[in-house]
Formats: C-alpha cells, structure tokens, sequence
C-alpha cells in the first residue's frame, strides 16, 4: 500500500504534468471510485476544470481546482496513476485528457482507490481533519505532540504509529524501519517517555525522507508515473528482513504480528517489553 513517501514521489511527477492545465476529457469507469457521488455529476464538473496546484496530505493527493473545487484521490491498496501509457492499461478506472493532450489513467486492480470531489476550502479542511492527525515533516510533528497525544494509551506503539487520525502518512513499511532507528519494540505501550517519544520522531522522519530520497518502495503494485519502480525496498533495514542479519548487531530480524500486521523487528536492538 502506497504511504507518505510513495504519495509524495507521485505528487513531486504528477504537478508539473498537471499544474496550469485544463482538464479536457474525463471517462469515470467505475462507480465506486467517486461513492457516494455520481460518476457522471463529478465526470461534469470535472470537465473543463483548471488544475491549479497538486499537494499532499497524508496519504492524500489533492488536487485543487478552478471554481474552488479540490479533488482528493487515495490510493488505497493497489491504485497507481500512469501518465501517456502506451496502451490502455488493465484494471483502469478512471482516463483523463489534458488540454496538451497529456494523458493520464488511474489503474487499480482492487477498486478500493477513492476520488471525492469536494467544493470549498472549509469542505476540503473539515474533511481532512476528521481522517487526518499530524503531518510528518511539519514544524508541529515534535515529540511533546506525540506523548500528548499517547497519553494513558497502552495498546502498542506500533499501532498508535499507524493510527492516521494521530500521525497521518505512515503505514506498515515505514512503522517497522521507524521503530528499528528509535530501537522501541512495536509491542511497547504507547505512553513512552518524552525521550523515546523524540527517538520515535526522528525516526519516523529519517525513514519517510530515506523513502521519498528512494522514490518510494515497490514491493506491490507501487509504481511511479511511467511505470518504473521505486527503490527504497532495497534499503531496508529490517522490514521484510526476517532471518536476515540486523545491520546494527547482526542478531535475526524476527517477524512477529502487531495488531494483525506483519511486523520485523531485532528484539537486542528493540527491547522487548516485560508483560
Ligand atoms: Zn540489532
């Protein structure tokens, strides 16, 4: 599943392929995408809409549009956006034709990928902020933030990094190599000193930037805008490293599960917590 870093790397191609042009065809091939607005309502007002700015939020990409309109796409598991391909992918759900006659399909084998059309900044805020927690990379993501935020929690640190109404953009990969650099064991509960919660953060960033430095990783379907994959899979340090040596002590990276995540971890590095 792509995460903040892979997000960002489609963002960083995505702009200037899109910034300043008019959308000048739009074929919405599958409802499920837009629910639960009608493909046909959002394929209209879509439909000669200028492209002003493409950002991110988490693992949104938002594209915002003339008429005060903002476009927030999610990828979900498997959805990957191609730009010119040469023939018309399999799986693709949505076609659109720019005004240079640039194309772009967005492809997504398992349909859980999402389009909503939103009018109004309020509408595009209030609808971010009840899905989003703290960006990461922002002056505002320090570890006073985090233990607040933690506090009393006793489910696992792992979980709470994975939470995206608490730290928004990080997902399976980049929990695992955050935790391993801040040598905090997944299992942990969540209410750490401000001390690791300060390793925690500078190792969820150090990864995130590690990731986007690698154009994303490619494990899946992940894959950048002309189709080439993203690298950061070969310089993991622990995740889907089980058996594997530890790149800081040489003990086995162990895979353990974490609120039903496969997790990978080195239990000399990560101290494991007494029950
Ligand atoms: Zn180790």
């Amino acid at each position: 599943m792509p995460e903040l870093p892979e997000v960002e790397t489609i963002r960083r191609q995505l702009a200037p392929q899109l910034e300043g042009r008019t959308i000048a065809a739009i074929e919405i091939l599958d409802a499920r995408w837009t629910r639960p607005m009608p493909p046909q309502l959002v394929e209209q007002r879509l439909l000669g809409a200028q492209v002003k700015r493409v950002s991110r939020a988490g693992k949104y990409l938002i594209w915002s549009l003339s008429e005060d309109q903002y476009l927030l796409m999610h990828l979900r598991m498997t959805g990957t956006l191609l730009f010119d391909p040469v023939a018309d992918p399999p799986h693709t759900r949505v076609r659109l034709k720019l005004d240079d006659s640039g194309r772009l399909a967005y492809v997504d084998p398992r349909r859980f990928g999402t389009g909503h059309l939103l009018t109004g900044a309020a509408e595009r805020d209030a609808y971010l902020a009840a899905r989003l927690g703290v960006e990461p990379l922002t002056p505002g993501f320090t570890a006073q933030h985090l233990r607040g935020l933690a506090r009393g929690r006793t489910a696992p640190v792992k979980a709470f990094v994975l939470d995206q109404r608490r730290i928004a953009g990080v997902g399976n990969i980049y929990a695992d190599e955050a935790l391993f650099r801040a040598r905090v064991h997944p299992l942990r509960p969540g209410r750490l000193t401000l001390g690791d919660w300060e390793c925690v953060r500078q190792g969820i960033e150090e990864a995130l930037r590690e990731g986007i430095d690698a154009h994303g990783a490619s494990i899946d379907d992940f894959r950048h805008l002309d189709g080439a994959r993203g690298s950061f899979q070969d310089r993991f340090l622990v995740h889907r490293r089980g058996g594997q040596p530890c790149p800081r002590c040489g003990t086995s990276v162990r895979k353990i599960v974490v609120g039903g995540r496969g997790t990978y971890v080195c239990e000399r590095c990560q101290k494991k917590p007494r029950r």
